[in-house]
Parts: structure tokens; sequence; C-alpha cells
């Protein structure tokens, strides 16, 4: 009989360093932590979600595209949001708006409100000069009169070349 007691009490004593992990993973402190564990990577997960909603919302027009975003962000978690945050247009919708916007109104100003270079005042593209400075905006054509662009190199409505035009031609054959 003491024999036997002796073998248990050694079976304990060998697995007591282990006995206190074990232990430890059934507790209620434990299992309290695999919880919280598991409760912040959902979170975590929905966040980066959310923000790749809202983000893609300002620089994607496309609801389909943000849609696919958001997806790829759920379902391959940390790797889809690398992959959104290094695919992801640079631009913001609304500065892509207002630079359009800037375009169009500059190209309006240039096609339906043509100025003289050197005073700004409105002149029609047929002026030859500034009605306001004098100055000479165009030439006209020495064989139909009409106002020639200066970087015009024949005159469009003849076909006559520009003297400038001739002048190019001369240094170019020399
Ligand atoms: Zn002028
Ligand atoms: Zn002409």
């Amino acid at each position: 009989m003491p024999h036997v007691i002796i073998v248990a009490a050694n079976d304990t004593t060998d697995s007591n360093p282990f006995q206190a992990f074990t232990d430890f993973f059934s507790t209620p402190a434990w299992q309290f932590i695999v919880y919280l564990f598991f409760f912040v990577v959902v979170a975590v997960w929905l966040a980066a979600a959310y923000w790749i909603y809202k983000d893609a919302r300002r620089r994607i027009e496309d609801k389909v595209v943000i849609g696919v975003c958001v997806a790829a962000g759920l379902v391959f978690g940390p790797i889809g949001w690398i992959v959104y945050a290094i695919a992801r247009p640079s631009e913001y919708l609304d500065e892509r708006r207002v630079r359009d916007l800037d375009l169009q109104m500059m190209e309006q100003r240039l096609s339906e409100d043509p100025r003289c270079a050197f005073c700004g005042t409105p002149a029609r593209d047929d002026y030859l000069v500034c009605p306001s400075c004098h100055r000479r905006l165009r030439q006209p054509c020495q064989s139909c009169g009409r106002p020639l662009e200066p970087t015009w190199s024949v005159c469009p409505y003849c076909e006559t070349e520009t003297p400038s035009a001739s002048v190019a031609s001369r240094d170019r054959l020399r």
C-alpha cells in the first residue's frame, strides 16, 4: 500500500510545472482573454472595412467598385486593406471636380472671350490691332488682306505663305 501512494505522489510532482499552465488555460480569466482577443480582432476588422467604405466613397464614383473594395477588405482582411491602400485613386473626387471646373473655366475664357495679349481688352479674333492700346495683334495677309494669327505659316483663305513662313523656310534651306 505505501508503495502505491509514493508512485501517485511522484506522478503529481512530475506534471506540476505543466499543471500550472493547463490550470490557467481552463480558468475563466483565460476564457475572458480569448473572448477579448476575438472581440478586438472582429472590431478592428469591421472598423477597417468601414474605413475603406468611407475612404472609397471620397475617391471612387462607381458604387459597384466601392462595394468590391469593401467586400475585399471584409474577405481578405489585412491583405485586402493593404491592397486597397496601395491601389486606391490618389486624388479625392472633390479635388478632381474642382480641377476639372478650373480647366473648363479656363478653356471657356480662352475660346469665348479672346483678349488683347498686352492690355487685356476684349478683342475679337479678327482684329488687326487692339482698339484700346493700338498694338498690333495680327498681320493682314499680303494677298487677300484677311487677319492672320502670328503662328500661322500660310493664309488659310488664299493659301499665300506668310512672310514669317518664307523666312523660316529660307532658314531651313540654308
Ligand atoms: Zn491692347
Ligand atoms: Zn490670304
